[in-house]
């Protein structure tokens, strides 16, 4: 079987021609590897990249890396922080370089450790265990998932069945659908919705997950108010600034090119929903982990690559992607539909230490 094709893999001919192509010459020249040899090579001229503003970190991403990093330097080791901190395994490693110890749940810290809930948030039984275990918490979930969560308590205190929209299994779901358990229905689909029964549909609020697409949630939100007509939402959105920022900006910049890469990790639910946004306004659109990871069969008859990122992918990683298409000739230019200019404090527990 063949191996999937490697960007710039070792290969003679591939040399051959980069020698005689020159090295500005506009082409990206990739190999398919079969079996260790070089089985096929792509020519293929990218002319342009465009690249999306904006894209990358978001202020909850900035926020609980920084208190992480500050945490490292304010406090003795061991510093230990219960899940990803952000969903990308490259901030992860990093962390875990300076001395970070993940752990997937608190059984793993020992009893009056320090201990860093991360952006996504963590439901009332997981405070409940810290406390029990004397645990010293710095809460680094996002502001944005908190309002959340506070929705949540306000609305199961007035009585009301809340219907959650998210992705099961996604960490801020279990978070939120932790703060009032026994409230609360989690609806991904129209299909879902369909089949939802509530003891009284008179008395029905529903909120969602901040990372999802905007137009999936405004399908599943009208669904529920056909079937639910005095629901009532969250006071405003739930969808966070940055979902939306970057969700906008692959909307606009898909009319403008042929194809689009997302750099993100696999289980960063809003770069996934990025790469949604830009195949269903029809152009191809894929999610890579860094540059290694580009198919060059994806590259063939394009002429212009959109780049973006996700929330809680480094910039350096679009820097590898860009600087590699520029290596071969592309020119860069920025499309950009917005300026952010959200910051969060840091949490007290650390900004105080
Ligand atoms: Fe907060 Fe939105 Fe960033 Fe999630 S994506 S950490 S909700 S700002």
């Amino acid at each position: 079987m063949a191996s999937r094709p490697v960007l710039g893999s070792r290969c003679s001919r591939l040399g051959l021609l980069r020698s005689i192509l020159g090295p500005a010459a506009p082409y990206i020249v990739g190999a398919a590897n079969q079996g260790g040899r070089c089985a096929t090579i792509l020519l293929v001229v990218i002319k342009k990249v465009i690249l999306a503003s904006p894209r990358g970190f978001c202020a909850g991403v900035v926020r609980a890396i920084d208190t992480v990093e500050i945490a490292l330097q304010n406090f003795d080791e061991p510093l230990y922080v219960r899940k990803e901190i952000v969903h990308n395994p490259y901030v992860v490693e990093n962390l875990r370089r300076k001395g970070v110890r993940f752990v997937d749940e608190l059984d793993e810290v020992p009893q009056g450790e320090r201990v860093i809930f991360s952006a996504h948030g963590v439901s009332p039984k997981v405070w409940e265990r810290a406390k029990a275990k004397s645990l010293k918490v710095i809460d680094a979930t996002c502001p944005l998932v908190t309002k959340v969560h506070k929705e949540a308590r306000k609305f199961a205190k007035l009585g009301y069945t809340i219907v959650l929209i998210g992705h099961v299994g996604h960490e801020e779901v279990e978070g939120t659908m932790g703060e009032a358990p026994h409230h609360m229905e989690l609806v991904s689909s129209v299909e879902d919705v369909d089949r939802l029964e509530l003891e009284d549909p008179e008395k029905v609020a529903y909120l969602t997950q901040t990372t999802l697409s905007l137009n999936d949630t405004r399908i599943i939100v009208e669904a529920l108010r056909r079937k639910f007509p005095r629901i009532e939402g969250p006071p405003s959105e739930d969808i966070c600034y940055a979902t939306q920022n970057r969700q906008e900006a692959v909307r606009e910049m898909a009319e403008n090119v042929d194809l689009i890469l997302v750099v993100g990790a696999m289980n960063s639910s809003n770069s996934n929903r990025l790469v949604e946004e830009a195949r269903q306004h029809g152009t191809p659109s894929y999610l890579i982990s860094d540059v290694h990871s580009i198919d060059p069969g994806w590259l063939e008859d394009i002429e212009t690559v959109g780049i973006t990122s996700g929330a809680s992918a480094p910039e350096s990683l679009v820097h590898d992607a860009v600087e590699f298409f520029k290596s071969q000739g592309a020119d860069v230019e920025e499309f950009i539909t917005r300026r952010e200019n959200v910051q969060f404090a840091l949490p007290s527990a650390v900004s105080d230490g």
